[in-house]
This record gives C-alpha cells, structure tokens and sequence, in this order.
C-alpha cells in the first residue's frame, strides 16, 4: 500500500541529476540547481524533483518547508574505520605519524564497543551520509559489529577487509579474505555481495599479498582500497628502511630479512600492479605533481581525509594539483582515532576554508565521485533522481555556492 507522499520545500535543490564522476575541469562547472524547489518522496523512495508550486502538490501530500537552505544528495564517505571508535580520544594527535601509531598500538588489544559503532554509524546518518566505505578487519568481531551497524542505522556500505602483516599464510585456500573477517563473509551472503578484499599499506602488508589481494578484487568486480602516501615516515621507510615505522614495525610484524623496496609510495604501488580503475587508494598526502599525474593516469581513485591529516600532523594533500591532474578524488573521514566526527562535510568545510577550494568541486567529490569511487554505481546513488533513495543533506553554509 502506497504512503502519504512527502513534499520536502527547500529553497535551493542540488539534484546532481545527469552528473557522472567528475575530473579535472568538470569539477569546478557550475552546478544544476533548482531554485524554490521541492523533493516529493514515496515510500522512502525520489518521485520527483521540481520547482515549488503549491497548486500541483499530490494529492494527500504532508509538506515539511526546510526554509532557506540548500539540499543535496547524502554523502560518500569513502574511508572510515568504525571499528575503532571506542578510542575517540585515545590517540596522540600533532606528533606525526609515528607518534599517533605508536599510541594505537596498544590500544588495539582493546576489544570493539558495540554501542560505540552504534553511536558512529547513528551519527553518520544524522548528518546526512548514507554511503560508507568501511575498513573492516583490525580487531576481532569488527566487521560483525560495524555490519550490524550500518544495516541497524540505514546506512549502506561497502566493507574492506583488509590484509595486514608479513608472512601471512596466503595459499589459495585462504584467499580471497583475511583471517579476521573470513568466517563473517562467508557465512553470509549479504555481506559477501558488499566487501572487497583490501590491503592496509605498502609498507605493514606483504606486497605478493597485496598484489594477490588487487587481483582477487579484479576477478571479482570489487573496488581494492589501501592507504597510500599518508605521512613523511612511510615515504622515508620504503625509500631507505629507516625511520621510525621500522622501530615500531620490526618488533612487529617486519620479518627479519626484510628489505625495503627503495621506492617511493606512488613507484612501489605501481610497480606491484596496484593502481588502476577499481583501486581506491586513501590519503595522497605525500604525493608530488609528477606523481598526482601518475596516479591519475592509472585510473585509481583518490581518496582524501584531509581532517585526520591535519590532527595527526602528516601534512596536506596537494589538492589542487591532484585536481587539475584529472584524479578521481572523493572524501572521507578516516576513523575516530585521528578525527573528532565521522560528518564528511566536515572535510569539505576544511578543504573550502583553509585551500579555497571551490564548492562546487566539493559537492561532487562528496557525492557522485564518493559513490563511483566505491563501486556504488546503481541508479540514483550519490544523486536525487526519481527511484532514488531519498537520503538528503543540507549543504553546510560555507558550501553553498
Ligand atoms: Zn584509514
């Protein structure tokens, strides 16, 4: 049976209706609006989008007027970690990496918190996110408990479930999952349809399982997430196989003989196969200009956290450069140990205010780029369009453009 039909009034609509994933250029064109415009909602479902005219509402319809504000589709958060988000507050922020490491380590023994994923993921959709990437597989009964989540709050996600260490057994038996996270995927369906195999880093995974990892994500149609140039001691350990990440690493999980690649991040990634359309590599801090056009060469998609940048103390994305170097870039928040919310608006707010990024880029990188970069290319996801979900925002002031 049909429901009321819901008439949301706003007084500006940013469908993203026709939009595809946006490069270059195309990220700064002006974006379609709707002025004094109305969203007409069915059972949880897009009718239409339209101007405002009172007299050509259904019939029966229940009008929610949001006033002067500006509406966009919910938003791509394409890298969180919510298993980790009992340690809110836990961590070493403005210290660099190694530091922010060196007090999770630790902390990892800790076992998740139910209601904390609970609260995340809640929090999440409060502010208007409705598509996640999650990183699954750091601790014991993570993914079941964020899996839960996420379907508990409405939230619709895509999990990575990530490879970590050295000489992990990884015959053909094992793959494609990781240990943590096997028995959860292939016990249930739902969750097989919706997680990737994925590797953490260049310099904490073994590179012929990361390069096993990209290829099992290729035979399966999935996007392959790892974290790439994210701090100044992840370049120097892979460059020379010093620093303070082989301090931390070799009592660890390092083997003994191990011997560092002598490349670079964006060099070693490519010489293992890595990069390529369906890879969602996360951060590109340290990312020169030459290497922003590599990477937007192979097809990867790139996404930035530029908050947990900041509060960790890794330095800033090049932004604009990877920009005009025609990346696919989308946003997301990282997890609750090096950020105070998991709002990906908020990293937008960031970007606009502190790089003078423009905001019209911005709307695209948290919608229609976000839900392309993870794979999410059903109809109407990242947009409003008739037979969408109807999962809005509301633009933050600072965006509005
Ligand atoms: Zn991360």
């Amino acid at each position: 049976m049909s429901t009321h039909p819901i008439a949301i009034r706003a007084k500006t609509i940013i469908t993203m209706a026709g939009e595809g994933a946006v490069r270059s250029a195309q990220l700064f064109a002006p974006l379609k609006r709707i002025e004094n415009g109305v969203l007409l909602v069915r059972n949880g479902l897009v009718e239409e989008v339209r101007p405002w005219s009172e007299g050509s509402l259904p019939t029966g319809a229940i009008v929610r007027d949001l006033g002067p504000v500006c509406l966009m589709p919910a938003c791509v958060n394409a890298h969180v970690h919510l298993e980790l988000s009992h340690l809110v507050g836990k961590t070493r922020w403005g210290k660099g990496f190694a530091r922010w490491l060196e007090s999770l380590v630790p902390l990892l023994a800790l076992p998740p918190d139910e209601s904390c994923i609970a609260k995340a993921c809640l929090d999440m959709w409060s502010a208007g996110t409705l598509y996640v990437g999650n990183i699954a597989g750091s601790l014991p009964r993570g993914m079941a408990l964020a899996d839960a989540a996420c379907r508990g709050s409405g939230l619709i996600v895509r999990h990575f479930c990530e490879w970590f260490g050295f000489g992990e057994p990884f015959v053909d038996g094992q793959r494609p999952w990781p240990p943590r996270c096997r028995a959860y995927v292939t016990s249930n369906n739902a969750v097989a349809a919706c997680a990737s195999p994925a590797g953490h880093a260049l310099y904490s995974t073994d590179p012929q399982v990361l390069a096993s990892a990209h290829a099992d994500c290729v035979r399966m149609g999935r996007v392959f997430a790892l974290h790439l140039a994210e701090s100044p001691e992840e370049t120097e350990f892979l460059t020379t196989g010093g620093g303070p990440l082989r301090t931390i690493y070799e009592q660890a999980v390092l083997p003994p003989n191990w011997m560092p690649p002598g490349l670079r991040p964006l060099a070693y990634a490519m010489k293992l196969g890595l990069l390529a359309p369906g890879t969602l590599a996360v951060h590109g801090v340290h990312l020169d200009v030459q290497e922003a056009e590599v990477l937007a060469a192979s097809g990867a998609a790139l996404c930035l956290c530029p908050r947990s940048n900041r509060n960790i103390g890794v330095g800033v994305a090049p932004v604009r450069k990877l920009m005009e170097s025609g990346c696919l870039l989308c946003l997301g928040t990282d997890g609750l140990t090096s950020n105070r919310s998991l709002d990906v608006r908020q990293e937008a707010v960031w970007l606009r205010e502190t790089l003078d990024v423009p905001p019209e880029a911005l709307v695209r990188l948290l919608t229609i780029n976000g839900a392309t970069a993870l794979g999410m290319t059903s109809h109407g996801m990242g947009r409003l369009v008739p037979g969408s979900p109807a999962a809005f925002c509301i633009l933050p002031e600072s965006l509005v453009c």
